[in-house]
């Protein structure tokens, strides 16, 4: 076999020791000194296998196999942190598999035309800091606003977390690539969702980044006796709102399979047994890799939110707070990656990806694509994430057969 299955599935392993958590998972948040000791773990294998090491102002890790020409470099890799107690497998098989693949194409002595980049980007959880893809946001220019004002929940800014991390206190967004740097780039990820499992097909080709549109709302009503005050005189908004969780439901199951809405967040106000709920708090996340027809779902949506709050006799608003663009997957990527699988024949099937990705930001720079690898039970964030090491395996040989015919060297 052309990847070592046995070296790559070892590497899971050691990783797994960085940040074990008590409730058996991993806890590994950006610029901590667990993160911090994965990572150096991964620089030290990348030295081993000969590749350029080197860190740019943001703590992102780059090894780089030269190629025969100085050109852009095709760029592949994900990231070494975690979700509080999440698992051993998102992000990790990511770097893991692409450092297998460009170091086994090293080991063979063959030199790509267009240089080979292996990354791990910093903080693409979101859980540390309240912005996830940092890392590849200062890589591609698209992190909004001053380093300087993102805090953590302990009140440590990121440029104080970059240097407890040991960089220089070079501003991070120093870090972002110069044009023509990199031609492509590529990143293995687990599919954190069923569909791969139920249809037993290992490895998917992502067709794209959903886009997602977020709304902060507040249903108004009035707070009463819950006893005194009978049914028909009521404006309970909690009331409302439930009928506003099923409307969401029923807008995206309405609108495509792709179409996703949620309501993930309620607060129910005074918030006691025995009164009726007067105000209520709650988010909704609608996302599809097609614009248009997400923005039909949300616009269905606050529609319906309107004529709730005239038939309730409620009051309220529903505002926008956070919106980014679908991500489509290059063809001539998507190509090498499903030509890469019929030569060693494994099958593949095309999907989007409904949760947003480090790419959603490498985009910016250059054509993309992913790899998905099947996840047992469809589980991710969750210590109990699994990936076998047959489907990691599949995903490097299917990455490196990527990169052979993008890097020039099939
Ligand atoms: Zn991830």
């Amino acid at each position: 076999m052309p990847v070592e299955s046995r070296r790559l599935w070892s590497r899971i392993e050691y990783l797994a020791r960085f940040g074990p958590s008590s409730g058996g998972g991993i806890t590994r948040l950006a610029y901590s000194d667990e993160e911090k000791g994965a990572t150096r773990a991964v620089e030290g294998w990348m030295r081993a296998a000969g590749l350029q090491v080197r860190y740019d102002a943001a703590g992102n890790l780059f090894g780089r196999l030269k190629g025969r020409r100085s050109g852009p470099a095709v760029l592949t890799g994900s990231h070494l942190d975690s979700v509080p107690n999440g698992g051993n497998f998102d992000g990790v098989a990511g770097v893991l598999t692409a450092l297998e693949a460009v170091e086994s194409l090293a080991e063979e002595g063959r030199l790509p035309d267009s240089p080979l980049e292996v990354v791990s980007f910093q903080g693409e959880e979101g859980s540390r800091f309240p912005v996830g893809l940092l890392g590849s946001s200062f890589l591609a220019g698209t992190f909004p606003g001053e380093p300087a004002a993102l805090k953590d929940r302990a009140g440590t800014t990121l440029p104080d977390a970059l240097r407890a991390y040991g960089l220089t206190g070079a501003d991070p967004r120093t870090a972002l690539a110069g044009p023509g740097e990199y031609a492509y780039f590529l990143e293995v990820h687990i599919e954190q969702s069923l569909l791969l499992e139920s249809r037993g097909i290992p490895c998917g080709v992502v067709t794209g980044i959903a886009g997602l549109v977020q709304y902060r709302a507040v249903i108004e009503g009035r707070a009463e006796h819950a006893g005194a005050c009978p049914m028909d005189l009521r404006r309970d908004a909690l009331a409302g709102a439930a009928e506003m969780v099923l409307a969401a439901e029923r807008a995206a199951v309405d609108s495509d399979p792709a179409t996703r809405a949620t309501v993930g967040l309620v607060r129910t106000f005074p918030g006691a047994a025995n009164v009726i709920p007067g105000r209520v708090e709650m988010t909704f996340d609608i996302r599809d890799l097609d614009e248009s027809r997400r923005d039909r779902c949300a616009s269905r949506i606050r529609e319906e939110f309107r004529a709730l709050l005239a038939r309730r006799r409620l009051s309220g608003a529903m505002e926008q707070v956070n919106i980014s663009a679908p991500t489509r997957c290059d063809e001539g990527v998507m190509r090498a990656i499903e030509e890469a699988a019929a030569a060693a024949g494994i099958p593949t099937v095309r999907l989007p990806s409904g949760a947003v990705h480090d790419g959603a930001n490498v985009a910016r720079l250059c054509p993309i694509g992913m790899i998905f690898l099947r996840s047992r039970d469809g589980l991710s964030h969750n210590p109990a994430e699994y990936t076998s090491p047959e489907d990691l395996e599949a995903g490097a040989l299917l990455l490196r057969g990527a990169l052979e015919r993008l890097g020039g060297l099939a």
